[in-house]
């Protein structure tokens, strides 16, 4: 398809393109109990794939892929698979995160042309998105204040933070979502990944309260360490918890039927599957809340 690229703006072949990495929403089909990608977006659907559409040039679209590989094999499927907690990383890990909040950036938007905020708000969320976007296409060296972090997750055992919801590890472990929040004094672009949040500063009071997560513009290391949450960060995940749970319970009564037909059928399939072993985390802490 002929058209504008989104990210250089030059005019070109466009190739239909994944706004998060089309290797994650494998890894989450491939992982899940029934094959499908349902678990937690449009729960009525089976999704058989996640959001993409034409809006990258052929150029621009390879240096997005050159950096997903990257973060594929050195970080994503050694966390995922192999429960590994450590990992390096060279130049492209900022690369690959500002791209993720980049597109993030520009989804959310498109979804939303009148996303509230401020004037002001509005103002900024142009000045980041045409930050990153010079960044990802080399012409801005650095990111200067619109850093990247990265907050590994895993599965929680037990913890003295009350009121999580019942299916925080399945949050953690297996959903995917975009989003953009702030409140009064920040904005930050947020990409929900399994096992990974990648947040983006569109405006942040709380920079040097959050170094532990920030990504190093030249290289640096992932590893388990003391995060510092931003503000009205954990009741903002409690609250998109809550809300797949409250999904999840709206799916019609055909759908439950026809899942259960398969564990039933494929019972070695359901076990093995990340899915479930998301599900057993959580049913280890909450024992049956898990079922309300
Ligand atoms: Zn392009």
């Amino acid at each position: 398809m002929q058209g504008i690229c989104k990210l250089c703006n030059k005019e070109g072949t466009l190739k239909e393109s994944h706004f998060i990495p089309k290797f994650i929403g494998k890894w989450i089909k491939k992982t899940s109990i029934t094959g499908f990608l349902r678990e937690n977006n449009d729960i009525h659907k089976r999704k058989q794939d996640i959001a993409k559409e034409y809006w990258l040039c052929g150029e621009c679209e390879g240096l997005f892929s050159n950096w997903e590989r990257q973060f594929a094999n050195n970080i994503f499927h050694p966390f995922v698979d192999d429960n590994k907690s450590k990992a390096s990383y060279e130049n492209w890990m900022p690369k690959f995160c500002a791209s993720i909040s980049w597109r993030t950036l520009t989804y959310i938007r498109s979804k939303n042309p009148e996303l509230k905020g401020s004037d002001e708000d509005y103002k900024l969320l142009d000045a980041a998105e045409s930050h990153l976007a010079k960044y990802l296409l080399g012409e801005n060296k650095y990111l200067e204040h619109y850093k990247q972090h990265v907050f590994p997750l895993e599965e929680i055992e037990s913890t003295t933070q009350a009121g999580l919801p019942p299916n925080i590890n399945r949050y953690f472990l297996r959903v995917m979502a975009m989003d953009i929040i702030n409140n009064s004094e920040n904005i930050y672009i947020y990409t929900k990944l399994p096992r990974f949040i990648i947040l983006g500063v569109v405006k942040s009071s709380e920079s040097q309260d959050m170094r532990s997560s920030q990504i190093r513009e030249k290289s640096g290391k992932i590893k388990p360490r003391d995060y510092w949450w931003p503000e009205g960060f954990i009741s903002y995940i409690v609250e998109k918890t809550e809300e797949i749970s409250a999904k999840s319970k709206a799916i019609t009564e055909k759908d439950g039927k026809k899942f259960e037909e398969f564990i039933l059928k494929n019972p070695d399939k359901a076990a093995n599957s990340k899915q479930f072993e998301a599900f057993i985390h959580d049913y280890e802490m909450f024992g049956d809340d898990v079922f309300r």
